[in-house]
C-alpha cells in the first residue's frame, strides 16, 4: 500500500475510501457481466438445519457462492449489498429462487424437508418477488409450505408498510417466512408477533456467548419462550461446538444450524446426512464417518 506514517489520518481515510469505492465498482461491473452471461461463476451451496434434540435433517438453506477468475471468491456478505444498491439484485434474486427450487426438486430425497432461501431488503419492497416465487413453485412443483423465505430483521422495519405487506402476501401464497439474524436489529418480539412469521433464526452472537456466560443462556431461553408463546419456532444459527449444541437444545431451540452439524455444501453431499437420519451423538459434518 502507498500509505505511509507521514500521511495524516484524513489522507489515510481518503486512500482507504477510494480503494473501497474502486473495489465496489469492480464488483458491480463484474457481477453485471456475470449476470448477463447466464450467472456464470455463481452457484448455490446448501447448509443443513437439524433438530436440536436428535440432529435430524429438517431443512437446507441455499447460500450464494461467486467465484470470479480475477477477483477470486467473493462473499455474498460483500456482493449482495452492492447488488442491492443497483438493479442487479432482481437478477440475482431471480437466479437464486429459480436455481434453488430446481436443484432441490431434482433430488429424490428432499421430499420431507424444507428449502430456505434468503431474500434481501430491496427484494421485499418490490412486488415482483411474489411472481418470482410463484413462478418457481409452478415450474418445479414444489409445495409452497416446503419453501421458506428468510428475511433479515433489519429488512423489515415494522413501519415499512411495503415490506410488511409483501411479507403478508408471501405468507398468503403458503410460503413460510423466517426472520434471519434476529437480535441484531432494533425490532422486538413485541413488534414481530404482528407479522405472519413462522420461524425466528437467532443471530450467531447469541450462540457464541453461550460458552462464555450464563446470562446468554437466560436471554436465549426467554427469546425461545416468547417465540413459542407467539407460535414461532426458533433456529439457533452458528453452532460450532458440541457444548453449544447441547446448550441450544437445553434452552429449547427447536432447530439449529452451524459448522458443528454441517458446513454449506452441494445438495449431493447432503444426501448421506439425510439418509443417516437421527443421530444424537454429534458431528454429522463428515459423511464418510460411520454412523453411530
Ligand atoms: P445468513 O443468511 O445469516 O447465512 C448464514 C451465514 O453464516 C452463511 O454465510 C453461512 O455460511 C455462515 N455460517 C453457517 N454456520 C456457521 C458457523 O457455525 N460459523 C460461522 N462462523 N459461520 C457460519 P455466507 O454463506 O457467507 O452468507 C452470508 C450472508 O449473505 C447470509 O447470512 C445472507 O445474509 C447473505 N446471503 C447468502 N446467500 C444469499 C442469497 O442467495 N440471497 C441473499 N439476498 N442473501 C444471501
Ligand atoms: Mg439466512
Ligand atoms: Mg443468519
Ligand atoms: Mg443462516
Amino acid at each position: 500500500k502507498m500509505e505511509s506514517s507521514s500521511q495524516t489520518p484524513y489522507v489515510r481515510f481518503r486512500v482507504a475510501h477510494r480503494e473501497d469505492l474502486q473495489r465496489r465498482q469492480r464488483i458491480e461491473q463484474n457481477l453485471r457481466s456475470a449476470m448477463l452471461a447466464d450467472a456464470t461463476g455463481l452457484r448455490l451451496d446448501y447448509q443443513p438445519l437439524v433438530t436440536t434434540t436428535d440432529h435430524r435433517l429438517v431443512a437446507v438453506e441455499a447460500l450464494l457462492r461467486w467465484d470470479h477468475p480475477d477477483l477470486g471468491r467473493i462473499s455474498p456478505a460483500e456482493f449482495i449489498p452492492i447488488a442491492e444498491m443497483t438493479d442487479l439484485i432482481g437478477l440475482v434474486g431471480d437466479f437464486v429462487v429459480r436455481t434453488a427450487t430446481r436443484e432441490f426438486t431434482e433430488q429424490s430425497w428432499t421430499g420431507d424437508i424444507t428449502l430456505c432461501v434468503n431474500v434481501s431488503r430491496r427484494e421485499l419492497t418490490d412486488r415482483s418477488l411474489l411472481s418470482r416465487l410463484n413462478r418457481a413453485l409452478v415450474a418445479t412443483g414444489l409445495a409452497a409450505e416446503r419453501l421458506c423465505v428468510e428475511i433479515t430483521e433489519s429488512a423489515i422495519g415494522v413501519n415499512d408498510s411495503r415490506a410488511t405487506s409483501t411479507v403478508a402476501a408471501v405468507r398468503e401464497l403458503g410460503i413460510q417466512v423466517a426472520i434471519d439474524d434476529f437480535g441484531t436489529g432494533a425490532s422486538s418480539l413485541n413488534q414481530l408477533y404482528r407479522l405472519p412469521i413462522s420461524i425466528l433464526k437467532t443471530a450467531k452472537p447469541f450462540v457464541d456467548a453461550l460458552d462464555e456466560s450464563v446470562e446468554a443462556q437466560a436471554i436465549l431461553s426467554s427469546i425461545v419462550a416468547m417465540a413459542h408463546a407467539t407460535g414461532m419456532r426458533v433456529v439457533a444459527e452458528g453452532v460450532e461446538t458440541s457444548s453449544q449444541a447441547v446448550k441450544v437444545a437445553g434452552v429449547g431451540c427447536d432447530f439449529a444450524q452451524g459448522y458443528y452439524y454441517a458446513t454449506p455444501r452441494s445438495l449431493a453431499d447432503i444426501e448421506p446426512l439425510a439418509r443417516r437420519g437421527a443421530t444424537t451423538t454429534g458431528r454429522t459434518a463428515d459423511p464418510s464417518s460411520p454412523s453411530p
